[in-house]
């Protein structure tokens, strides 16, 4: 499998200098390999995403907050290709789902019709989207604890394993922790929202996200090979994430890189 970030931010794109290192689109996580791509999430970052019209393309949705999934309409291929696209999501069924990206995508929020419209869309159940997959990747949902809800992601190819836990605020409701840490045990890579600082956290709880600090106490709990850390904050500057990296991060977890490819094998 290969995996590549092409949004690594949360709440806004940041198209600015001292954040271009790191990169200023929001949420968008691409995993591939010879025979598919699968999409997790479009933010601004999905414009960057090269759909490969020869292998299968799958795209599965966290949540409907901005943040992932303002890039939707803006990737150019949408309009050219007769590549469908599944599209599914852990949170809400087939029609739940195409309500959230009708409201989003529909005037008066959008010019266009872009749900209804004729685009490259299959729109589908989670368990309709985990059977046209299965031939490729397996993928399990668990939920995570935000603002709304948002679904969890475990995609396998072999025995090999990425979760996504994209958003969550660790540490306000056990049980949803615990499913977090069932899916992760001893995963290849572990995706993890690490939006704030310890710090930062004590006027933003129950915004809906976890700490950079817990991500690493979190990989020695769970014991996966890598933990990214990812939906970095729009006020974090690539100073602030080298100087980070260097004072607490051990080998094993990293703060995720706009258009950086890794290999998982
Ligand atoms: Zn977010
Ligand atoms: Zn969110």
């Amino acid at each position: 499998m290969e995996i590549e970030f092409h949004g690594v931010r949360g709440s806004i794109p940041i198209p600015a200098e001292n954040f271009l290192e790191y990169g200023g689109n929001t949420t968008c996580i691409e995993i591939s390999s010879k025979d598919f791509q699968l999409i997790i999430d479009a933010g601004s970052g999905f414009k960057n995403v090269r759909i490969r019209e020869g292998r299968p393309t799958f795209l599965i949705f966290s949540h409907f907050h901005h943040d992932h999934l303002q890039g939707l309409p803006f990737n150019e291929a949408l309009f050219s290709t007769k590549h469908q696209i599944h599209v599914g999501s852990g949170l809400v069924g087939k029609e739940g789902l195409k309500e959230a990206l009708s409201t989003a995508f529909t005037p008066p929020l959008f010019p266009l019709d872009l749900i209804g419209g004729n685009f490259a869309f299959n729109i589908m159940n989670f368990e309709t989207f985990q059977a046209a997959a299965i031939d490729f990747f397996s993928i399990a949902t668990f939920p995570l604890s935000h603002p709304g809800g948002a679904a969890g992601y475990k995609i396998a190819v072999g025995n090999r394993s990425v979760v996504c836990g994209l958003d969550h605020e660790y540490g306000l409701d056990k049980e949803l922790d615990a499913h977090f840490h069932g899916a992760s045990d001893n995963s290849d890579l572990v995706i993890w929202d690490g939006m704030f600082t310890n710090s930062e956290l004590k006027n933003k709880q129950g915004w809906g996200h976890s700490t950079i600090e817990q991500a690493i106490a979190f990989s020695s709990t769970c014991n996966p090979n890598l933990l990214f850390i990812t939906h970095h904050s729009p006020q974090r500057k690539d100073q602030e994430l080298n100087q980070l990296t260097q004072d607490l991060l051990p080998g094993r977890v990293k703060f995720a890189k706009e258009n950086k490819k890794f290999e998982i094998s």
